[in-house]
Protein backbone atom coordinates (compact mmCIF):
# COMPACT_ATOMS: atom_id res chain seq x y z
CA UNK A 1 0.00 0.00 0.00
CA UNK A 2 1.23 3.77 -1.08
CA UNK A 3 2.04 5.85 2.20
CA UNK A 4 1.26 9.67 1.19
CA UNK A 5 2.95 11.59 -1.51
CA UNK A 6 3.54 14.83 0.72
CA UNK A 7 3.14 15.29 4.54
CA UNK A 8 2.71 18.82 6.19
CA UNK A 9 4.33 19.43 9.12
CA UNK A 10 2.26 21.56 11.81
CA UNK A 11 5.24 22.60 13.91
CA UNK A 12 8.81 23.71 14.06
CA UNK A 13 11.82 23.41 16.29
CA UNK A 14 13.87 20.39 16.72
CA UNK A 15 10.27 17.88 16.39
CA UNK A 16 9.77 19.66 12.77
CA UNK A 17 13.12 18.37 11.98
CA UNK A 18 12.62 14.97 12.84
CA UNK A 19 9.53 14.18 10.96
CA UNK A 20 11.11 15.54 7.93
CA UNK A 21 13.78 13.56 7.99
CA UNK A 22 11.39 9.89 8.63
CA UNK A 23 9.19 11.31 5.67
CA UNK A 24 12.20 11.56 3.63
CA UNK A 25 13.52 8.26 4.51
CA UNK A 26 10.29 6.75 3.39
CA UNK A 27 10.37 8.52 0.07
CA UNK A 28 7.31 11.39 1.07
CA UNK A 29 7.61 15.30 -0.27
CA UNK A 30 7.85 17.50 3.57
CA UNK A 31 6.20 21.30 3.49
CA UNK A 32 7.22 23.25 6.40
CA UNK A 33 5.00 26.21 7.72
CA UNK A 34 6.61 28.81 9.46
CA UNK A 35 5.57 32.16 11.50
CA UNK A 36 7.39 35.16 9.59
CA UNK A 37 10.06 35.30 12.33
CA UNK A 38 10.92 31.83 12.13
CA UNK A 39 12.12 32.09 8.59
CA UNK A 40 15.88 31.51 9.10
CA UNK A 41 14.95 28.27 10.95
CA UNK A 42 16.49 24.68 10.07
CA UNK A 43 12.77 23.05 9.63
CA UNK A 44 12.38 26.19 6.58
CA UNK A 45 15.25 25.00 4.98
CA UNK A 46 15.22 21.20 5.13
CA UNK A 47 11.68 20.84 3.68
CA UNK A 48 10.58 20.38 0.51
CA UNK A 49 8.57 23.53 0.46
CA UNK A 50 7.81 26.22 3.29
CA UNK A 51 5.03 28.34 3.52
CA UNK A 52 4.81 31.30 5.61
CA UNK A 53 1.41 31.39 7.77
CA UNK A 54 1.90 34.36 9.71
CA UNK A 55 3.28 36.48 12.10
CA UNK A 56 5.01 35.46 15.36
CA UNK A 57 1.75 35.42 17.62
CA UNK A 58 1.26 31.82 17.78
CA UNK A 59 -2.75 32.51 17.49
CA UNK A 60 -1.69 34.26 14.05
CA UNK A 61 0.75 31.03 13.08
CA UNK A 62 1.17 27.60 14.57
CA UNK A 63 -2.06 27.68 16.46
CA UNK A 64 -4.13 29.31 13.37
CA UNK A 65 -5.82 26.22 11.69
CA UNK A 66 -7.22 27.98 8.58
CA UNK A 67 -4.22 29.20 7.66
CA UNK A 68 -2.52 25.28 8.66
CA UNK A 69 -5.49 23.60 6.43
CA UNK A 70 -5.06 26.04 3.79
CA UNK A 71 -1.50 25.59 3.37
CA UNK A 72 -2.43 21.76 3.06
CA UNK A 73 -4.56 22.33 0.30
CA UNK A 74 -2.55 24.79 -1.73
CA UNK A 75 0.43 22.42 -0.98
CA UNK A 76 -1.47 19.51 -2.26
CA UNK A 77 -0.32 18.09 0.99
CA UNK A 78 -2.07 14.76 1.80
CA UNK A 79 -1.20 14.96 5.60
CA UNK A 80 -0.73 16.95 8.86
CA UNK A 81 1.78 15.87 11.63
CA UNK A 82 1.06 18.00 14.75
CA UNK A 83 4.46 16.88 16.75
CA UNK A 84 3.69 18.02 19.88
CA UNK A 85 2.77 20.86 21.96
CA UNK A 86 0.64 23.55 19.38
CA UNK A 87 -2.02 21.57 17.94
CA UNK A 88 -0.95 17.93 19.03
CA UNK A 89 -3.94 17.36 21.36
CA UNK A 90 -6.56 19.59 19.80
CA UNK A 91 -9.45 17.38 19.29
CA UNK A 92 -10.81 20.22 16.53
CA UNK A 93 -7.55 20.28 14.87
CA UNK A 94 -8.21 16.83 14.11
CA UNK A 95 -11.43 17.52 13.19
CA UNK A 96 -11.00 19.89 10.55
CA UNK A 97 -8.02 17.90 9.17
CA UNK A 98 -10.87 15.20 8.67
CA UNK A 99 -13.14 17.64 7.40
CA UNK A 100 -10.79 18.86 5.11
CA UNK A 101 -10.01 15.18 3.76
CA UNK A 102 -6.17 15.67 5.23
CA UNK A 103 -5.48 12.90 7.23
CA UNK A 104 -4.74 13.91 10.68
CA UNK A 105 -1.33 11.50 11.84
CA UNK A 106 -2.05 11.23 15.21
CA UNK A 107 -5.22 9.43 17.52
CA UNK A 108 -8.84 9.95 16.96
CA UNK A 109 -10.76 13.23 17.92
CA UNK A 110 -12.33 11.29 20.49
CA UNK A 111 -8.86 9.49 21.64
CA UNK A 112 -7.52 13.00 21.99
CA UNK A 113 -10.68 14.42 24.16
CA UNK A 114 -10.86 11.25 26.19
CA UNK A 115 -6.97 11.99 27.04
CA UNK A 116 -7.56 15.56 27.68
CA UNK A 117 -10.13 14.85 30.17
CA UNK A 118 -7.72 13.51 32.86
CA UNK A 119 -11.01 12.95 35.26
CA UNK A 120 -12.76 11.34 32.62
CA UNK A 121 -9.83 9.00 31.64
CA UNK A 122 -9.20 8.25 35.06
CA UNK A 123 -12.34 7.00 35.67
CA UNK A 124 -12.65 4.80 32.38
CA UNK A 125 -9.60 2.70 34.38
CA UNK A 126 -10.58 2.43 37.17
CA UNK A 127 -13.79 1.05 35.38
CA UNK A 128 -11.19 -1.48 33.82
CA UNK A 129 -9.48 -2.37 36.55
CA UNK A 130 -6.50 -0.86 35.80
CA UNK A 131 -5.09 0.71 39.53
CA UNK A 132 -5.30 4.46 39.54
CA UNK A 133 -4.39 7.07 42.39
CA UNK A 134 -7.23 7.09 45.29
CA UNK A 135 -8.74 10.20 44.59
CA UNK A 136 -11.81 11.55 43.78
CA UNK A 137 -14.80 9.79 42.05
CA UNK A 138 -14.63 12.74 38.97
CA UNK A 139 -14.28 15.64 39.41
CA UNK A 140 -14.90 18.00 42.27
CA UNK A 141 -17.28 20.76 41.68
CA UNK A 142 -17.91 22.93 44.75
CA UNK A 143 -14.92 23.69 47.36
CA UNK A 144 -17.18 21.23 49.94
CA UNK A 145 -17.36 18.26 47.57
CA UNK A 146 -13.72 18.98 47.34
CA UNK A 147 -13.37 19.23 51.17
CA UNK A 148 -15.26 15.47 51.87
CA UNK A 149 -13.76 13.94 48.82
CA UNK A 150 -9.69 15.06 50.44
CA UNK A 151 -10.81 13.64 53.90
CA UNK A 152 -12.13 10.61 52.67
CA UNK A 153 -8.73 10.18 50.71
CA UNK A 154 -6.55 11.63 53.37
CA UNK A 155 -4.39 14.52 53.35
CA UNK A 156 -1.60 15.23 51.82
CA UNK A 157 -3.55 15.42 48.37
CA UNK A 158 -2.78 16.74 44.77
CA UNK A 159 -5.86 19.27 43.44
CA UNK A 160 -5.53 18.91 39.58
CA UNK A 161 -6.89 20.53 36.57
CA UNK A 162 -9.12 17.88 34.55
CA UNK A 163 -7.86 19.85 31.57
CA UNK A 164 -4.31 20.50 32.27
CA UNK A 165 -1.03 19.56 31.18
CA UNK A 166 2.85 20.39 30.89
CA UNK A 167 2.72 19.94 34.71
CA UNK A 168 1.12 23.29 35.22
CA UNK A 169 -2.47 23.23 37.38
CA UNK A 170 -1.35 20.87 39.95
CA UNK A 171 -1.56 21.82 44.21
CA UNK A 172 -0.76 20.06 46.69
CA UNK A 173 -2.56 20.73 49.49
CA UNK A 174 -1.25 19.21 52.88
CA UNK A 175 -4.49 20.27 55.47
CA UNK A 176 -8.25 21.40 55.23
CA UNK A 177 -6.82 25.19 55.56
CA UNK A 178 -4.73 24.85 53.02
CA UNK A 179 -7.28 23.30 50.42
CA UNK A 180 -9.93 26.20 51.00
CA UNK A 181 -7.32 28.30 50.23
CA UNK A 182 -6.06 27.38 47.13
CA UNK A 183 -9.74 25.24 45.58
CA UNK A 184 -10.85 28.71 43.99
CA UNK A 185 -7.54 29.56 42.94
CA UNK A 186 -6.52 26.97 41.46
CA UNK A 187 -10.20 26.93 39.56
CA UNK A 188 -9.23 30.44 38.32
CA UNK A 189 -6.02 28.97 37.22
CA UNK A 190 -7.19 26.64 35.18
CA UNK A 191 -9.89 28.20 33.37
CA UNK A 192 -7.40 30.80 33.00
CA UNK A 193 -4.56 28.29 31.49
CA UNK A 194 -6.86 25.87 30.00
CA UNK A 195 -10.11 27.43 29.15
CA UNK A 196 -12.13 24.81 31.81
CA UNK A 197 -12.12 25.11 35.45
CA UNK A 198 -12.92 21.56 36.65
CA UNK A 199 -10.50 20.04 39.14
CA UNK A 200 -10.56 16.88 40.67
CA UNK A 201 -8.18 15.30 43.84
CA UNK A 202 -5.58 12.50 43.97
CA UNK A 203 -4.40 11.46 47.00
CA UNK A 204 -0.23 12.95 46.93
CA UNK A 205 2.23 10.28 46.50
CA UNK A 206 5.53 10.57 48.43
CA UNK A 207 8.48 8.90 46.86
CA UNK A 208 7.55 8.16 43.34
CA UNK A 209 8.80 7.38 40.07
CA UNK A 210 7.08 8.68 36.97
CA UNK A 211 7.28 5.85 34.59
CA UNK A 212 5.40 5.58 31.21
CA UNK A 213 4.86 3.31 28.34
CA UNK A 214 4.86 3.76 24.36
CA UNK A 215 2.48 2.19 23.32
CA UNK A 216 1.27 2.15 19.17
CA UNK A 217 -1.90 0.63 17.72
CA UNK A 218 -3.19 0.89 14.19
CA UNK A 219 -6.55 0.51 12.81
CA UNK A 220 -7.00 -3.01 12.74
CA UNK A 221 -6.68 -2.49 16.55
CA UNK A 222 -3.48 -4.13 17.28
CA UNK A 223 -1.58 -2.87 20.00
CA UNK A 224 2.18 -3.55 21.10
CA UNK A 225 3.85 -1.83 23.62
CA UNK A 226 7.29 -0.53 23.40
CA UNK A 227 8.32 -0.87 27.12
CA UNK A 228 8.79 1.92 29.88
CA UNK A 229 10.40 5.21 29.47
CA UNK A 230 11.64 6.57 33.48
CA UNK A 231 10.70 10.29 33.79
CA UNK A 232 11.38 11.23 37.30
CA UNK A 233 13.86 13.57 37.07
CA UNK A 234 11.66 16.57 37.03
CA UNK A 235 11.34 20.56 37.48
CA UNK A 236 8.17 21.99 38.66
CA UNK A 237 6.66 18.75 37.44
CA UNK A 238 8.55 18.69 34.20
CA UNK A 239 10.43 16.23 32.87
CA UNK A 240 14.28 17.13 32.38
CA UNK A 241 16.05 14.05 31.87
CA UNK A 242 14.39 10.89 30.78
CA UNK A 243 15.93 7.23 30.78
CA UNK A 244 14.87 3.54 29.32
CA UNK A 245 14.17 1.07 30.70
CA UNK A 246 14.07 2.09 34.51
CA UNK A 247 16.66 1.05 35.76
CA UNK A 248 14.28 -0.78 39.18
CA UNK A 249 12.40 -2.41 36.36
CA UNK A 250 12.40 -6.49 36.66
CA UNK A 251 10.64 -8.65 33.53
CA UNK A 252 7.46 -8.65 36.17
CA UNK A 253 7.00 -4.83 36.60
CA UNK A 254 7.58 -4.51 32.73
CA UNK A 255 5.07 -7.46 32.13
CA UNK A 256 2.51 -5.58 34.33
CA UNK A 257 2.97 -2.05 33.00
CA UNK A 258 3.03 -3.20 29.31
CA UNK A 259 -0.04 -5.38 30.08
CA UNK A 260 -1.70 -2.16 31.89
CA UNK A 261 -0.57 0.12 29.03
CA UNK A 262 -2.53 -2.00 26.06
CA UNK A 263 -5.22 -2.34 28.38
CA UNK A 264 -5.98 1.74 28.86
CA UNK A 265 -5.00 1.91 25.42
CA UNK A 266 -7.19 -1.01 24.20
CA UNK A 267 -10.64 0.77 26.47
CA UNK A 268 -10.10 4.37 24.75
CA UNK A 269 -10.18 2.17 21.24
CA UNK A 270 -6.52 4.00 20.61
CA UNK A 271 -4.75 4.73 17.01
CA UNK A 272 -1.63 5.65 16.34
CA UNK A 273 0.99 6.38 19.11
CA UNK A 274 0.49 7.20 22.64
CA UNK A 275 1.74 7.32 26.15
CA UNK A 276 0.46 5.60 29.15
CA UNK A 277 1.52 7.24 32.33
CA UNK A 278 2.31 5.47 35.58
CA UNK A 279 3.11 6.47 38.74
CA UNK A 280 5.66 3.75 40.46
CA UNK A 281 5.76 4.02 44.32
CA UNK A 282 9.00 2.42 46.53
CA UNK A 283 6.92 -1.12 46.67
CA UNK A 284 6.62 -1.00 42.80
CA UNK A 285 2.55 -0.33 43.46
CA UNK A 286 1.74 0.80 40.11
CA UNK A 287 -0.57 4.08 39.77
CA UNK A 288 -2.52 5.24 36.20
CA UNK A 289 -1.57 8.83 36.08
CA UNK A 290 -2.71 9.82 32.64
CA UNK A 291 -2.78 9.29 28.83
CA UNK A 292 -0.58 11.97 26.37
CA UNK A 293 -2.75 11.88 22.65
CA UNK A 294 0.58 12.96 21.03
CA UNK A 295 4.36 11.61 20.17
CA UNK A 296 6.15 12.80 23.17
CA UNK A 297 9.59 15.10 23.81
CA UNK A 298 11.58 11.65 25.45
CA UNK A 299 9.93 9.28 22.09
CA UNK A 300 14.17 8.68 20.74
CA UNK A 301 15.08 6.74 24.41
CA UNK A 302 12.50 4.59 23.63
CA UNK A 303 13.25 4.70 19.60
CA UNK A 304 17.16 3.65 20.80
CA UNK A 305 16.84 0.74 23.15
CA UNK A 306 14.54 -1.05 20.48
CA UNK A 307 15.66 0.48 17.37
CA UNK A 308 12.38 1.25 16.10
CA UNK A 309 11.48 4.38 14.66
CA UNK A 310 8.02 5.77 16.00
CA UNK A 311 7.87 8.87 13.67
CA UNK A 312 7.57 6.12 10.53
CA UNK A 313 5.00 4.04 12.23
CA UNK A 314 2.72 6.63 13.10
CA UNK A 315 2.63 7.75 9.19
CA UNK A 316 2.65 4.29 8.22
CA UNK A 317 -0.22 3.74 10.66
CA UNK A 318 -2.10 6.97 9.55
CA UNK A 319 -1.93 5.71 5.88
CA UNK A 320 -3.88 2.32 6.80
CA UNK A 321 -1.06 -0.13 7.62
CA UNK A 322 -0.59 -2.01 10.25
CA UNK A 323 2.11 -1.91 12.96
CA UNK A 324 5.45 -3.22 10.76
CA UNK A 325 6.35 -5.86 13.85
CA UNK A 326 5.00 -7.92 16.55
CA UNK A 327 5.12 -7.31 20.29
CA UNK A 328 7.17 -10.68 20.58
CA UNK A 329 9.72 -9.00 18.11
CA UNK A 330 10.26 -6.10 20.22
CA UNK A 331 13.58 -6.38 22.04
CA UNK A 332 15.51 -3.88 24.56
CA UNK A 333 18.72 -3.18 23.93
CA UNK A 334 21.10 -1.15 26.18
CA UNK A 335 20.51 1.84 28.22
CA UNK A 336 19.23 5.07 27.28
CA UNK A 337 19.28 8.56 28.24
CA UNK A 338 17.92 12.08 27.43
CA UNK A 339 19.04 15.58 28.64
CA UNK A 340 16.70 18.44 27.35
CA UNK A 341 18.87 21.39 26.41
CA UNK A 342 17.37 24.34 27.45
CA UNK A 343 18.05 28.21 26.16
CA UNK A 344 17.49 29.11 29.77
CA UNK A 345 19.69 30.18 32.79
CA UNK A 346 21.34 26.95 33.81
CA UNK A 347 20.96 28.30 38.08
CA UNK A 348 17.34 30.26 37.84
CA UNK A 349 15.99 28.73 34.56
CA UNK A 350 15.10 32.16 33.20
CA UNK A 351 14.63 31.68 29.44
CA UNK A 352 18.24 32.83 27.64
CA UNK A 353 16.86 33.79 23.90
CA UNK A 354 19.73 35.18 21.48
CA UNK A 355 22.02 34.48 19.11
CA UNK A 356 23.65 31.46 19.18
CA UNK A 357 27.20 32.27 17.84
CA UNK A 358 29.20 28.84 18.09
CA UNK A 359 27.22 25.20 18.25
CA UNK A 360 29.66 22.12 17.68
CA UNK A 361 26.99 19.19 18.62
CA UNK A 362 29.25 16.04 20.23
CA UNK A 363 28.91 12.45 17.72
CA UNK A 364 30.50 9.71 17.97
CA UNK A 365 29.41 5.74 18.67
CA UNK A 366 25.93 6.15 20.47
CA UNK A 367 25.58 9.68 20.39
CA UNK A 368 22.39 11.18 18.90
CA UNK A 369 21.33 15.19 18.81
CA UNK A 370 18.00 16.00 17.84
CA UNK A 371 18.23 19.80 17.36
CA UNK A 372 17.15 22.70 15.02
CA UNK A 373 20.19 24.76 15.76
CA UNK A 374 22.93 25.97 13.92
CA UNK A 375 25.99 28.57 14.74
CA UNK A 376 24.37 32.17 13.77
CA UNK A 377 20.91 30.93 14.44
CA UNK A 378 18.56 33.08 16.85
CA UNK A 379 17.19 31.61 19.59
CA UNK A 380 13.58 33.04 19.69
CA UNK A 381 12.08 34.95 22.98
CA UNK A 382 8.47 33.40 21.39
CA UNK A 383 8.61 29.83 21.21
CA UNK A 384 9.70 26.91 23.92
CA UNK A 385 13.25 27.06 24.95
CA UNK A 386 14.38 23.29 24.03
CA UNK A 387 17.28 23.60 21.72
CA UNK A 388 18.36 20.31 21.64
CA UNK A 389 17.91 16.84 22.94
CA UNK A 390 21.24 14.91 23.55
CA UNK A 391 20.52 11.08 23.54
CA UNK A 392 22.93 9.02 24.24
CA UNK A 393 23.05 4.45 24.76
CA UNK A 394 25.12 2.31 26.33
CA UNK A 395 25.43 -1.36 26.47
CA UNK A 396 24.47 -0.65 30.18
CA UNK A 397 23.77 2.43 31.98
CA UNK A 398 26.90 2.65 33.48
CA UNK A 399 28.07 2.94 30.26
CA UNK A 400 25.05 5.44 29.37
CA UNK A 401 26.55 7.72 32.10
CA UNK A 402 29.85 7.89 30.77
CA UNK A 403 28.97 8.52 27.60
CA UNK A 404 26.41 11.66 28.58
CA UNK A 405 29.29 12.74 30.65
CA UNK A 406 31.78 12.95 27.63
CA UNK A 407 29.12 13.90 24.95
CA UNK A 408 27.75 17.32 27.74
CA UNK A 409 31.12 17.68 27.86
CA UNK A 410 32.11 17.83 23.97
CA UNK A 411 28.72 20.05 23.27
CA UNK A 412 29.45 23.39 22.15
CA UNK A 413 26.79 26.14 22.52
CA UNK A 414 27.71 29.73 22.54
CA UNK A 415 26.21 33.30 22.76
CA UNK A 416 23.55 32.01 24.77
CA UNK A 417 23.06 30.44 28.25
CA UNK A 418 22.28 26.57 28.43
CA UNK A 419 21.38 24.41 30.96
CA UNK A 420 24.32 22.24 29.78
CA UNK A 421 26.27 22.72 32.92
CA UNK A 422 23.16 21.95 35.10
CA UNK A 423 22.67 18.74 33.89
CA UNK A 424 26.43 18.38 33.94
CA UNK A 425 25.66 18.26 37.55
CA UNK A 426 23.15 16.17 37.80
CA UNK A 427 24.45 13.28 35.78
CA UNK A 428 27.91 13.13 38.47
CA UNK A 429 25.38 13.25 41.45
CA UNK A 430 25.96 9.91 43.37
CA UNK A 431 22.41 10.09 43.77
CA UNK A 432 21.63 9.83 40.12
CA UNK A 433 24.47 7.82 39.47
CA UNK A 434 23.35 4.89 41.90
CA UNK A 435 19.06 5.36 40.64
CA UNK A 436 18.58 6.36 44.11
CA UNK A 437 16.21 9.25 43.77
CA UNK A 438 12.03 10.02 43.16
CA UNK A 439 10.50 13.17 41.66
CA UNK A 440 11.84 15.52 44.10
CA UNK A 441 15.74 14.84 43.45
CA UNK A 442 15.54 18.49 41.89
CA UNK A 443 14.12 20.16 44.80
CA UNK A 444 16.39 22.45 46.18
CA UNK A 445 19.11 20.88 43.92
CA UNK A 446 20.74 24.04 42.79
CA UNK A 447 21.12 25.48 46.69
CA UNK A 448 23.02 22.08 47.56
CA UNK A 449 26.00 21.05 47.63
CA UNK A 450 27.16 18.60 44.12
P1 LIG B 1 0.81 16.94 33.48
O1 LIG B 1 -0.19 16.39 32.52
O2 LIG B 1 0.58 18.36 33.80
O3 LIG B 1 2.22 16.62 33.09
P2 LIG B 1 0.71 14.71 35.34
O4 LIG B 1 -0.57 14.21 35.86
O5 LIG B 1 1.38 13.93 34.25
O6 LIG B 1 0.52 16.22 34.86
O7 LIG B 1 1.75 14.89 36.52
C1 LIG B 1 3.02 15.49 36.35
C2 LIG B 1 3.94 15.10 37.48
O8 LIG B 1 3.39 15.47 38.76
C3 LIG B 1 4.16 13.59 37.61
O9 LIG B 1 5.16 13.14 36.75
C4 LIG B 1 4.54 13.47 39.08
O10 LIG B 1 5.89 13.82 39.29
C5 LIG B 1 3.68 14.50 39.75
N1 LIG B 1 2.42 13.90 40.25
C6 LIG B 1 1.25 13.80 39.58
N2 LIG B 1 0.31 13.20 40.33
C7 LIG B 1 0.89 12.89 41.51
C8 LIG B 1 0.44 12.24 42.70
N3 LIG B 1 -0.81 11.81 42.83
N4 LIG B 1 1.32 12.10 43.73
C9 LIG B 1 2.60 12.55 43.60
N5 LIG B 1 3.08 13.17 42.51
C10 LIG B 1 2.25 13.33 41.47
Amino acid sequence: MRLFKRILIANRGEIAVRIIRACHELGIETVAVYSDVDRDSLHVRLADEAICIGPAELSQSYLNIPAIISAAEITDSEAIHPGYGFLAEDAHFAEACIASKITFIGPTPENIRTGGDKAKARHIMKKKGIPVVPGSDGPVETEEEALRAAKKIGYPVILKASAGGGGKGMRIVNNEDELAQQYHTAQQEALSAFGNAELYIEKYLPEIRHVEVQIIADDSGRIVHLGERDCSIQRRHQKLIEEAPFIFSTSRLRKRLGEYAIKAASALKYRNAGTIEFIVDKDKNIYFMEVNTRIQVEHPVTEMITGIDIIKEQIRIAAGQPISFKQKEVRFTGHCIECRINAEDPERFIPSPGRITMFIPPGGQGVRVDTAAYSGWNVLPYYDSLIAKLVVHGGDREEAIVKMRRALREFIIEGIKTTIPFHQKVINHPDFISGNFNTHFLDNFNEASV
